[in-house]
């Protein structure tokens, strides 16, 4: 059951839900272990001036204020989103139909109930959505029912991370993998070979990440000349992580005559260039309700010149800390403080980027299982996870801009779970 608030036409080619969230901020105890909860006196952080809170510019200094929000429940009422449609409305194929109605999608999450109409029309979408509001199956669905009338054509989407593509595909072949669709995963850090390999066989949909499609458009594996729809998923990740350029490449190589949909948390500057620059008469849908979700109660933990690490591993042994996702700034520190808290006796992993694929993926594997306590992460890591049953995000380390933060916690209180996010602070 998704609770998200409902969406309002603003006028012209734009919606928006026009719901905005007073925050509150309340500094209290901490549930149990030794380490006192913070108070926001003290603890407050320069803010840059104007704007949108960090005006989307990478600012280390913080305002801790905003990593607390307990004022979560009875005053709040979440409104609950009452879709315009129903999936049964959709001009959609029953076969589609019929994969909804397996995996229990019962009703249209608000991007999907605004978006999928337009992109069945053919239109271009920007789509302003975070990750857990279903966006993946917002595209998907109405794509893969233009691909069962036109077989010929071809799909390309491009994604920030290979956990991000992979994910995608493992939805994609939910819905297609019955209708004769293949497709191709080409990315980063696993064999080309491989990838090369597939790029032989005809394939309906490319999911990739910028710098590995790039290299295999330039080695002549990859021809973009059949592809007739595009998605950029997660732009401004991709845009953080330096991929605009090989973006922008990309999609000169694709046919104009196409239809090209971005989603974007944000819309940064040079998405805005890139949205204009690349995409014809887009309509626009925001469904972005807040900047954290009310599932997610965040408080702080002010270390005051103690060991994070015995801090941490205190946090882990109480029993409502089922399943941690810890996230720390580097790929070294991250590798060891999870050593270190298996020496504890306390089973985790670590993924960063110095670690293979299969390294990756089989730490993913254990923390999707329950059979280990808590993953630590970096950001680059973690990006585009989606994990329901996270119980409770910790920044062991302070993130390094709001956005990030926002990004870390949204791990949590995903779909109708509560989450709870904790940063060591001080
Ligand atoms: P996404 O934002 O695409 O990462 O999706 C977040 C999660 O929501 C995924 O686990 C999807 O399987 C799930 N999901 C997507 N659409 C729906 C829907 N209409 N009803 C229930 N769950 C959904």
């Amino acid at each position: 059951m998704h609770t998200h608030t409902s969406g309002k036409r603003s006028g012209g080619h734009s919606y928006s839900n026009g719901n905005t969230r007073v925050r509150k901020f309340r500094s209290g105890p901490r549930r149990g272990g030794s380490s006192g909860a913070g108070k926001r006196s003290g603890f407050v952080g320069r803010r840059s001036g104007g704007g949108n809170r960090f005006g989307g510019r990478k600012k280390s200094t913080l305002d801790i204020s905003s990593f607390i929000n307990k004022a979560v429940v009875a005053t709040e009422t979440v409104a609950h989103f009452v879709p315009d449609n129903s999936f049964n409305d959709f001009n959609i194929d029953k076969q589609i139909k019929a994969t909804l109605v397996a995996r229990g999608y019962e009703h249209p999450t608000p991007i999907q109930d605004k978006a999928i109409p337009h992109v069945l029309r053919g239109e271009d979408v920007v789509g302003l959505a975070n990750t857990g509001t279903g966006k993946t199956a917002a595209f998907l669905i109405p794509i893969i029912n233009k691909i069962l009338h036109d077989k010929k054509q071809q799909v390309i989407i491009l994604a920030p991370t290979r956990e991000l593509a992979i994910q995608i595909e493992d939805e994609l072949k939910l819905f297609a993998s019955k209708l004769g669709m293949h497709s191709v995963v080409c990315v980063g850090g696993m064999r080309i070979g491989a990838q090369i390999q597939k790029l032989r066989n005809y394939n309906h949909f490319i999911i990739g990440t910028p710098g590995r499609t790039i290299d295999l458009i330039k080695r002549g594996n990859l021809k973009l000349s059949n592809v007739k729809t595009v998605v950029l998923d997660e732009a401004d990740r991709m845009l953080d992580m330096g991929f605009i350029n090989d973006i922008r490449y990309i999609l000169r190589e694709i046919p104009k005559e196409r239809q090209t949909l971005c989603f974007s948390a944000t819309l940064a500057p040079e998405i805005k260039r890139l949205i204009n620059d690349f995409l014809i008469e887009p309509v626009t849908i925001s469904v972005k309700t807040q900047d954290t979700p009310t599932s997610i109660e965040q408080d702080i933990v002010k270390v005051e010149g103690r060991d994070k690490t015995v801090l941490l591993a205190e946090l882990l042994q109480q029993n409502d800390f089922k399943k941690v996702l810890v996230f720390g700034r580097t790929k070294h520190g991250v590798g060891k403080l999870s050593q270190e808290l298996n020496r504890k006796g306390l089973k985790t992993e670590s993924i960063h980027g110095n670690k293979s694929h299969s390294q990756r993926q089989s730490a993913l594997k254990r923390f999707k299982e329950n059979r280990i306590i808590a993953l630590v992460a970096t950001d680059v890591a973690a990006r585009g996870l989606d994990i329901t049953d996270i119980t409770h995000v910790i920044n062991f380390d302070i993130p390094e801009t709001y956005d990030d933060y926002i990004h870390r916690i949204g791990r949590t209180g995903r779909g109708s779970h509560k989450g709870k996010a904790i940063t060591f602070v001080g």
